[in-house]
């Protein structure tokens, strides 16, 4: 059995020879073992299966690919940004490293703008600036703050009101574990 995601949200089945369009949502199949005693029938189990082992997307995503590996990401019907896959997409509040500089950082926000879409408030586009050449204008950027040589105080960094910078995300490096500084950052 093959199963292929659908445009509307439904499943292309392809068995024996035959092909049925199964829809999770109205928990529905076409073929004739459904429609004869509404069973829970074998393609709907497939289906339901792929979803869960990632190898189809869920009703309201579609396959992408994420900016940094190409690793497919499953994305939102509709939306059209850039994104990223577990392993490149670093958390809000996730300490990180620039890779030009060494300083360290702390991510405020991902967004699905790409680089090459982002203009700083003088109007330049982020992936123009020298610095930012070795990434790629099609990644989402990541918006942090610089926390290098900031020190808490009580245990605590307050970066509220701390400019934020926007990063094509491959710049930015997500630290080993260990690596990170162990206070708590508030005004994220
Ligand atoms: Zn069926
Ligand atoms: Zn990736």
């Amino acid at each position: 059995m093959t199963v292929r995601a659908l445009r509307d949200d439904t499943y292309l089945v392809d068995t024996d020879g035959a092909t049925y369009v199964v829809d999770l949502d109205d928990r529905s199949c076409t073929c004739p073992d459904h429609a004869l005693r509404g069973a829970r029938c074998k393609h709907l189990r497939r289906v339901a299966i792929e979803v869960n082992e990632r190898l189809v997307p869920p009703p309201g995503k579609r396959a992408g690919a994420c900016a940094v590996c190409g690793a497919r990401v499953f994305v939102p019907v509709g939306d059209d940004g850039s994104h990223l896959c577990r392993i490149h997409r670093p958390d809000r509040g996730e300490f990180v490293r620039d890779r030009e500089t060494s300083k360290l950082l702390l991510v405020t926000r991902v967004t699905d703008e790409r680089a090459d879409e982002r203009r700083t408030e003088s109007g330049r586009p982020i992936d123009e600036f020298e610095s930012n050449a070795d990434y790629g204008g099609h990644e989402p950027v990541v918006e942090a703050v610089y926390v290098a040589g900031r020190r808490p105080v009580d245990g605590r960094l307050d970066v509220a009101g701390e400019r934020r910078y926007g990063f094509p995300a491959s710049r930015l490096r997500r630290l080993p574990d260990g690596e990170a500084p162990d206070y708590a950052v508030v005004g994220v």
